[in-house]
Formats: structure tokens, sequence, C-alpha cells
């Protein structure tokens, strides 16, 4: 294969999540064909929630999905910080319109399978893409895709998730790492939420060594609630098959410190799932012009910046424009580092702030109680505002 080139032929793009499905519509925009080629043969998702961040939303606008998704997701009016003993509010981002000004374009809360299905209508749509599903690629050669496909890609996107398959043959490529962190998700319907949480805003409330994410489903009359902390891998594998008695016992064992309204909502939570949380944070991403990795695929990350997806989607289309504009995927791959190493001392930030005890967070607290809202919310303008390379 000559550098910077897929030669005219289509992109095989292993992995049909949030990665795949944007970068398969990114390349139709270009006018580049793609397989996408998906183990499963029912597209579904894990985990009830997910935040689109102006970053993402920008994207998903540009490939046409803009209108579709105001449909079914709702724009929080704040992104708020809450102490998890107190609920006092210790600090107030301002969304909704505020973002829709200050950073051109919406932030979102929706249900995971509503911006799937979006993705992969758009995808079925669109006669550039062709989606295979049953189709498990762990060779990604040329000639093993095209058995597949009926045709050899000019390019391979491992867009294969945390776990990836095709990042074991890009030489020098890092390895999921567990990070010491464990997320508990659960959905809990509004009438059984606490008074506390907000069906108009993001709430992230902090507490020593942990905190708890809630935000409105309102499609479902539900909140999505990600509870973080310190924990063991159960299985050292990214199996959810812990006894459930066992997985309610460890999250309320956590929270136990916490206010009464958030315990007593972990204590009586129906359907906690738990899920430890892997990185990986170094090693190539591509191997020559032959394969490149996005997405989690790449550099799976914690979701204390609530960025993960957000980043595969900002891989997916600026990789289209590389590609498009003939670039070596060397010049793409530097590009994303740069930007996910920033975002990724974002969630390192975060994660030492929301996590904080004693005096460290005496003095968090103090701090953010000194800041106005519209200089919390400059402190994004690099995250929430970026351009992609188009
Ligand atoms: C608790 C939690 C909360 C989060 N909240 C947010 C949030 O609010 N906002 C945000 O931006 N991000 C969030 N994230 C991160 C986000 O969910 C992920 O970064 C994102 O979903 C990754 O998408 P992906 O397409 O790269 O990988 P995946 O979603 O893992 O998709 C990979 C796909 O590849 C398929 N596959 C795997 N191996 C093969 C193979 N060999 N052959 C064929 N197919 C294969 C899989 O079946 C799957 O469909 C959160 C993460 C966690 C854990």
């Amino acid at each position: 294969m000559t550098e910077g080139s897929h030669e005219g032929r289509p992109v095989a793009i292993v992995g049909a999540g949030i990665a795949g499905l944007t970068a398969a519509l990114s390349f139709a925009r270009k006018g580049i064909a793609t397989d996408i080629l998906e183990q499963s043969s029912v597209l579904s998702e894990t985990g009830a929630g997910v935040q689109l961040s102006p970053n993402a939303t920008r994207i998903l606008s540009k490939l046409g999905l803009g209108h579709q998704l105001e449909k079914v997701w709702s724009e929080p009016s704040a992104i708020c910080l809450v102490s998890g003993t107190s609920l006092r509010t210790l600090a107030s981002v301002p969304s909704g319109a505020f973002a829709r000004d200050r950073w051109g374009s919406p932030y979102g809360v929706l249900h995971r399978a509503d911006l799937q299905m979006i993705l992969t209508a758009a995808v079925e749509a669109e006669p550039l893409c062709r989606l295979h599903l049953g189709a498990r690629i762990d060779d990604p050669s040329r000639g093993s895709v095209a058995t597949l496909t009926g045709r050899e890609p000019g390019l391979v996107v491992g867009a294969d998730g945390v776990w990836s398959k095709i990042r074991t043959h890009v030489q020098g490529a890092g390895k999921p790492r567990f990070s010491g962190n464990v997320a508990w998700r659960l959905t809990l319907g509004e009438a059984d939420a606490p008074a506390v949480f907000d069906t108009t805003k993001v709430t992230a409330f902090l507490g020593g060594g942990s905190h708890l994410v809630a935000y409105p489903l309102p499609k479902i009359r539900s909140f999505n609630v990600i509870a973080i902390t310190g924990g063991q891998d159960p299985h050292a594998a990214p199996d959810r098959t812990m006894p459930l008695g066992d997985v309610r016992k460890q999250l309320i064992a956590a929270f136990a410190g916490w206010h009464p309204q958030i315990a007593n909502m972990l204590q009586n939570a129906q359907d906690p799932t738990i899920w430890p949380l892997y990185e990986v944070n170094e090693g190539a991403w591509n191997e020559r012009e032959n394969i490149v990795l996005i997405g989690d695929a790449a550099h799976a990350m914690m979701p204390f910046a609530a960025q993960g997806a957000a980043m595969a989607i900002e891989d997916a289309f600026e990789l289209a424009s590389f590609v498009a504009d003939g670039k070596p995927l060397a010049a793409f791959v530097d590009q994303r580092k740069t930007r996910v190493a920033r975002v990724r001392s974002r969630g390192a930030f975060n994660r030492f702030a929301y996590h904080a005890r004693g005096p460290i967070r005496l003095g968090r607290d103090l701090v953010l109680s000194m800041r106005r809202p519209e200089s919390l919310a400059a402190d994004f303008d690099w995250l929430y505002g970026y351009q992609p390379r188009d």
C-alpha cells in the first residue's frame, strides 16, 4: 500500500459502536465506501445514558444527525457539582441555551439506545456504507476481511473497543490496564429518585474517594445514575456476572457515609451492574498505512470528564478527513494523541478533585465557591469549542 493512500479501495471498520458507526458516516461524507464488521448479530447498548458535549454534537450535526438527536435528547440547564454529604451546591456550569451560545453547539443527554438507533439508521440509509452483523474479525489482513465482505480494503480501522483484537496486530500498541476504579450503573424511575435529583440538570455528587453522577432520561421518565469508587476488578475482565447481592453490598458500603437521600437510594437500587474501568494509556495507534485504531480501542479512558464517546466521535470524523486528503496515518495519530492527552489530563484532574478528602477537599470547596459560573465555563472552551479538521 502506498503511503497516505487507501488507493480508492473501501475502508473496513471493525466494530459498530459509537466510533465505528460515526467513522462510516464520516467516510461516506468524503465519498469513501466502507464495510463495517460487527461481531454481534444484533446491535445493543450497555448502560443507559450518555452525555454528549458540544464538541461531539458539533460533529454529529455536521453528519446530518442534529435534528433527529434533538428529538430524543434533553439539554440540561446546568452541570452542577454538589457535596455528597451535605447536598450543598459547590459549583454550577451553565448549559442549555448558554452552551449553544458559548460553544456553538448543544450539550445533550440521552439514552444510548437512541444514539445507536440514529447512527445505525443513518449508516443503513447510506449507499456507501455496508453493515455486516455477526461478522467477527480476529485477523485484519486484507484477505481475511475480503472473505467476509467480498472486497479487499485499502485500510482497516480498529473501532473494536477497549478489548480490541485489532490492537494486537499493531506493533507497539498499548494494553488495557485496570484503573483501580469501578463504576456502578443503574437506571432509576423518576418516582423513586431522591428529591435532590434534578430533572433539568446533570449533577455530580462528590465525596471522599467516590462520586456519583445523575442525569435525566426524560423519554423513559428515569435518571441515569453512575457511581464511581476505588475498588477491585471482580473478575479481572469486563464481566458483569458478579452475584447481584455482592454487587449491592459493595455499592452500599462505598457510599455508607453519604447523605441519607443518596445512601438510601443505593440501598434500594434494583439493578446495579458493576463495571471495572480499564484504560489504554500509551502505545502505537497505527500499523504503517494498513491499520489504525480509534475510540476505546486506541485510548479507553476513565469517565471522569465524560469524554470517551466524544473522543471516539472526534477520532472518527478527523480520520475520514485525513484519509480523504491523502495524509499519512501518522499525521492523524499525532493530532489525535495531542488532543486525547489533554482530555485525559482533565479527567485525571477531575478524579483528584472529585474524590478529594480532608484538607484538600475543604480547599477544593472554597476555591469552587469563589468562582463565578461564567469563569468555570471558560475552563471548558478548549474542550467544548474544539473545531475538528473537516
Ligand atoms: C460508566 C461509563 C460512563 C460513560 N459515560 C460517558 C459519557 O457520558 N460521555 C462520553 O462521551 N463517554 C462516556 N463513556 C465512554 C464511552 O462509553 C466509550 O468511550 C465509548 O462508548 C467507546 O465507543 P467505541 O465505539 O470506541 O467502543 P465500543 O462501544 O466498545 O464498541 C466496540 C464494538 O466493537 C465490537 N467488536 C469488538 N471486537 C470485535 C471483533 N473482533 N470483530 C468485530 N466486532 C468487534 C463490539 O461488539 C462493539 O460493538 C462512559 C464510559 C463508562 C464506562
